[in-house]
């Protein structure tokens, strides 16, 4: 026999113990285990997170569990599949009331006289085997009449001890306070990868597990219901599902978490081979993807937790956290601090918890917080700031594994002192104006991008005379000598990008002391995401 894994003081839980129900700054109660499989016992099929959880409450002997929500359907598929593991050999019954239609068990008609909640309860009482009875929309009923809730108490009583477990299923939360403590609270988190391959394989038929796995995957973070609006999508797309049905499932998810209006899911991505220099970070990343990939079987201080990069604007940070996703091969979800400090999303603390939850969901994943300064100063330490501070530290340390963050901030002298202390993220970079190597690699990928051959042009010479320029700076000064040479109708050539440059003035030379305050500000609190100094 497992033992039960809830405390009995505690009477409010979810899969995660997390903060759902009232996502106010908690970061105690937030530990996020790691998307992984379950197996009930050798040989079977794996278990959901979602199943496992409610197979323990059962088997810790409660009889009264309140699960909230939208999900109402899966919420029967979960106690099945819960019904199947509890016994060996047959499965115990799984009944379901409606107000509507009254008590009735899967394929069968429904139980005359059962349809008031009265009936249902006494139903229950009187049911002389094991069984699970799910209750749909039961809080309408425990918030109008005294008569169910005394009810609902004598069968308490009379369930315990005799594996009749009552699942009272809604989108709401009502716990009336006379039973308060006699109910186990669960929040439905959306489907871990198990529950999604197991949709998606009742849903078309498909075989191929590596097939399955990887749409999985990328439905994670979805409900059941919107996995099926994704899946609909693209088989709509391509009818063989595969890897070709990937970019419509991943369009809809980004409609999907789109919706919420600070996360913003960047399907834009880029290789490391587009970025120009940087070679300490690649350097980093390399050996960082392997121990992600490991994250399951090492210890908890070895798992990449993510990395902050700080720097002068134009220089390739937002360019490098694309590339980290598409190098982890994992998507990437960009937190948008300014939305969350908006307003339009309720107080900015809850939609700050709602977005790191929410996000949870999605593991794994790379999560991008732009300019996480204007989120987390040091400036308001009793405020609202300095609590979603305190709970992002936490955060950081008790995130699931699959999820890598990535910060990234200018105004990096805005930044708690904590912050930026060895522990919080794996590393700190500074990311430089390029060096002298470092722009010709700039040029010739912004050159090669645009299909031209950048042999044939002198791009030492060009470095020489863009010295102090950034990144975007070199890409604007290419993209005008091209536009030049097209309505020029001929090849670009060097003249047209000395021409270009000649009259570009950098920012390195407009903010020369915000850069000089910056660089001697990273200088002893940041690694250099390239070798050298530019002695710019
Ligand atoms: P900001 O803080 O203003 O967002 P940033 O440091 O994030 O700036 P990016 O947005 O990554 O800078 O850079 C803007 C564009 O400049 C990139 O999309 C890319 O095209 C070009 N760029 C900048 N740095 C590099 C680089 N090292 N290699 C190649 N392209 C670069």
């Amino acid at each position: 026999m497992r033992a039960p894994v809830f405390s009995e003081r505690r009477l409010v839980h979810n899969e995660e113990n997390s903060v759902q129900e009232n996502p106010s700054i908690a970061p105690k109660n937030i530990t996020a285990p790691e998307i992984t499989q379950h197996s009930s016992a050798a040989g079977a099929p794996p278990e959901s997170r979602a199943a496992k959880m409610i197979r323990e409450i059962f088997e810790s002997g409660r009889p009264l569990t309140y699960i909230r929500s939208a999900e109402e359907q899966r919420v029967g598929i979960l106690l099945r599949e819960v019904a199947r593991s509890l016994r060996a050999g047959a499965a115990i019954p799984v009944w379901e009331w409606t107000l509507t239609e009254g008590m009735r068990k899967d394929g069968e008609t429904a139980i005359t006289g059962t349809d008031s909640p009265r009936a249902a309860l006494d139903f229950i009482s009187a049911y002389p085997s094991q069984a699970i009875f799910q209750l749909k929309d039961f809080h309408e009923t425990l918030r109008e009449s005294a008569e169910t809730r005394r009810r609902l108490r004598d069968v308490y009583e009379s369930a315990a001890g005799r594996s009749k477990y009552v699942v009272i299923s809604s989108p709401v939360r009502f716990i009336p306070e006379e039973i308060e403590r006699s109910v186990m609270f669960v929040e439905l988190r959306p489907p871990d990868a198990v529950e999604l391959v197991a949709f998606l394989r009742g849903e078309t038929g498909e075989t191929d597990e590596a097939v399955l796995h990887q749409l999985a995957r990328a439905l994670l973070g979805l409900t059941l219901d919107e996995a099926r609006y994704a899946l609909r999508r693209a088989l709509a797309v391509s009818p063989r599902l595969g890897t070709d049905s990937l970019p419509a499932l991943l369009e809809e998810k980004r409609l999907l978490v789109n919706r919420s209006g600070y996360i913003e899911y960047v399907s834009d991505g880029a290789r490391l081979e587009e970025i120009g220099g940087l070679e300490t970070l690649k350097k980093w990343l390399l050996e960082r993807r392997k121990l992600f990939e490991l994250r399951d079987t090492l210890s908890a201080e070895l798992v990449p937790k993510g990395l902050l990069m700080m720097g002068i604007p134009g220089c390739g940070k937002s360019l490098s956290v694309k590339a980290i996703a598409s190098y982890f091969q994992l998507p990437l979800y960009r937190v948008d601090m300014i939305e969350i400090f908006s307003g339009r999303h309720g107080k900015p603390e809850g939609a700050f918890v709602q977005a790191c939850r929410m996000m949870e969901d999605m593991a794994p994943a790379v999560l991008w917080f732009d300019e996480i300064e204007m989120g987390i100063t040091s400036s308001d330490s009793g405020g609202e700031q300095g609590r979603i501070f305190a709970f992002f530290l936490t955060w950081m340390q008790e995130k699931t594994r699959g999820l890598f963050v990535a910060a990234t901030a200018n105004r990096i002298d805005l930044l708690p002192a904590e912050m930026i202390r060895k522990g919080r993220f794996d590393e700190v970079f500074f990311v430089d104006l390029p060096l002298d190597e470092e722009r010709v690699s700039i040029f010739r990928i912004h050159l090669q991008r645009r299909g031209v051959d950048a042999d044939r042009l002198n791009l030492g010479q060009l470095a020489k005379l863009t010295n102090g320029w950034t990144g975007a700076e070199i890409e604007q000064c290419v993209v005008s000598a091209l536009t030049q040479a097209r309505l020029a109708d001929r090849e670009v050539s060097d003249q047209d990008l000395i021409s270009v440059a000649v009259r570009i003035v950098p920012l390195s030379r407009t903010m020369k002391e915000q850069i000089n305050h910056i660089r001697s500000w990273a200088f002893e609190r940041a690694v250099r995401a390239s070798p050298h100094s530019t002695g710019t």
